[in-house]
């Protein structure tokens, strides 16, 4: 039987569009109001919750709340990520256009609860209706604000800043410094992170789009009602982007903790006409490969985790029996190599030396010392690098190893 469909930021009462009326119309605000009524509550509640960072990590969004909320700083930053650059990842753009009051309420909330007075959407530029939508809606709610006194925030600066439209901006610290003014979007060394040290050195903090839309329902409606949205011990939603070989492509908002099988068959139609599963490239591709033996796997931050993958920005891309694992895996290993920044001679080099092995063997042209060569790259970039860029790009090449080694070997036989 399908899982329940728990929609909340793609409800359709809650994708509004541009137009704020609509949005108040169906409880906007509330959390907003919440928030300003009682602002030391913001992060003990968005803490009870178990909301997790949407953009890749994970990691607990109250944790990075309040390590703004305790910096001593007259002007602290909050930029709202929306650089999805990922292959497969379209999840962020749809909320920006169809639902980008949540988004907008959320950041306000956020901004309530750690101080922030220079709020920024930041957004990929090649998102240009994304961009128009958030431009028109900030605008929209800049007034409103305006209108409401008992609504008074101090803010300095709230607006859209296009990001450098490079995958290595989505970054938190590459962000940072391209809102900051940086000519380039390069990724910094950590220790300070940017939430001591951001924006041109102030406490920066910095979120996922579907982070905040979150936090905007959690505030209104309670972090106990969004714990029970999850199955099992599992809190909340997530919004997938699902795509490849299935019947039906697109983006879901389901609960957490739904399993692989359930999402794929019940959501996703199952398999194309013809084709049987393979694998899923998980969280954009630079997680671990999973496979038909993972099919029961839930879908949340800690079972994925026990498995050595990520349901990183929520991103799966379904591939079948006839698809050649080392040829796409080859893709999107150019795709990191050409994204690299260049500041981490090992991440250059690396992922080059890695690409270029893996065209050369799914182009039929290697030897088992290619492949060698390529297991040891895989063992020796992990962390080599200031960002998770290189190790994303190991870890799709180990997995894939590890589960697809046999069709390494054929190919190279061959
Ligand atoms: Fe740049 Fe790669 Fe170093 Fe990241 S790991 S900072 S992308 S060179």
């Amino acid at each position: 039987m399908p899982q329940a469909l728990n929609q909340v930021l793609l409800n359709p009462s809650n994708l509004t569009g541009a137009n704020l009326s609509s949005w108040l119309d169906v409880g906007g605000s509330e959390g907003l109001r919440k928030a300003i009524a009682n602002p030391k509550q913001v992060i003990p509640t968005i803490k009870q919750s178990e909301l997790r960072g949407m953009g890749g990590a994970g990691f607990p969004t109250w944790r990075k709340w309040e390590a703004v909320a305790r910096q001593k700083s007259e002007d602290k930053w909050l930029i709202c990520n929306g650089n999805e650059d990922e292959p497969g990842t379209f999840k962020d753009r749809l909320l920006l256009e169809k639902g980008p009051h949540q988004v907008v309420e959320g950041m306000l909330i956020a901004a309530v609860a750690t101080g922030a007075n220079h709020i920024v959407a930041y957004i990929n530029p090649h998102e240009t209706e994304a961009i128009a939508v958030m431009r028109q809606v900030i605008g929209l709610w800049r007034d409103w604000l305006g209108d409401n006194p008992d609504l008074a925030l101090e803010l300095k600066r709230f607006e859209v800043v296009e990001s450098s439209g490079f995958y290595i901006g989505g970054e938190e610290s590459a962000a940072a410094n391209w809102v900051g003014g940086s000519d380039f979007p390069f990724p910094k060394s950590k220790p300070p992170y940017p939430f001591e040290s951001g924006v041109n050195g102030l406490p920066t903090l910095i979120n996922n789009i579907e982070t905040y839309a979150h936090a905007c329902h959690i505030l209104r409606d309670g972090p106990e009602w969004y714990r029970g949205l999850g199955l099992g011990d599992a809190a909340g939603t997530k919004i997938y982007s699902l795509s490849g070989d299935i019947q039906q492509p697109g983006a879901y908002e389901l609960p957490m903790g739904i399993t692989l099988r359930e999402l794929i068959d019940d959501f996703g139609g199952g398999m194309l006409a013809g084709k049987t599963f393979k694998a899923v490239f998980t969280g954009g591709p630079s997680n671990t490969l999973l496979n038909a033996d993972d099919l029961d796997v839930r879908l949340d931050f800690d079972s994925l985790k026990a498995k050595n993958s990520g349901l990183g920005t929520g991103a799966m891309i379904v591939v079948s029996e006839e698809t050649d694992i080392v040829r796409q895996v080859a893709g999107y290993v150019e795709f990191f190599a050409s994204s690299s920044c260049g500041q981490c001679p090992v991440c250059k080099i690396g992922t080059r030396q890695a690409a270029s092995l893996l065209r050369k063997i799914e182009q039929g042209r290697g030897h088992s010392s290619d492949l060698k060569e390529l297991i040891n790259l895989s063992e020796m970039l992990p962390g080599s690098g200031r960002c998770g860029l290189v190790t994303g790009a190991a870890t799709v090449i180990r997995s894939s190893l590890e589960k697809f080694r046999p069709d390494y070997i054929r190919i190279i036989n061959r």
